[in-house]
């Protein structure tokens, strides 16, 4: 079957999570196949092989995701985490939500300027946090070659908000 087929078959949905009324696509089924996480992770490799320094992982999903690559493609991780979370000094960057705001940060001295970084996540959904975080290393002196997610949830237009990026999703949610 194809690398979709696949993960189709390892995603699981949870309804009214977080909240009433979301269907919550958990990943957790495609992590615990060994078959599923390496081909997602062995497809993103073979795309970006030679063309990046770093990957850059958003907290939590994208950690696993994303440093796994990391270590395939033999280069550096950095992690983007929620405010508060990382200990050295930091910067951050808000963006809206349905209802509120919310924030994410990196180290400060993450780049030295001029790498060549994929932002990696497990899910891409509004885009809220993907543009975020863009623009959060952009604006730290990094060079975001592109966004990859395994999955994406169409109907929410996430792609609407990276247009001129490079943007790849596998399993595309409609
Ligand atoms: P966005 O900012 O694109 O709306 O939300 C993306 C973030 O929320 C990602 O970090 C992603 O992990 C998480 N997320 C939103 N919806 C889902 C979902 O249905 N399943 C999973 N696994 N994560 C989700």
């Amino acid at each position: 079957g194809t690398l979709v087929e696949l993960l189709e078959s390892r995603l699981r949905d949870i309804p009214d999570f977080p909240s009433p009324g979301v269907v919550f696509k958990d990943v957790t089924p495609l992590l615990a196949d060994g078959e599923a996480f390496g081909a997602v992770v062995a497809d993103m490799a073979d795309r970006r092989r030679g063309t990046i320094d770093l990957v850059v992982g958003i907290e939590a999903r994208g950690f696993i995701f994303g440093a796994a690559l990391a270590q395939q493609l033999g280069i550096g991780f950095v992690p983007v985490r929620k405010a508060g979370k990382l200990p050295g000094r930091t910067r951050g960057v808000s963006y809206d939500l349905e209802y509120g705001s919310a924030t994410i940060e990196i180290h400060e001295d993450s780049f030295i300027g001029g790498e060549r970084v994929l932002v990696v996540d497990d899910v891409l959904a509004t885009g809220g946090t993907a543009e975020a975080a863009c623009r959060l290393l952009e604006d730290g002196g990094a060079e975001v070659v592109a966004f990859e997610a395994p999955i994406e949830l169409e109907f929410l237009h996430g792609r609407d908000r990276l247009q001129g990026r490079d943007v790849h999703t596998t399993l595309v949610v409609r």
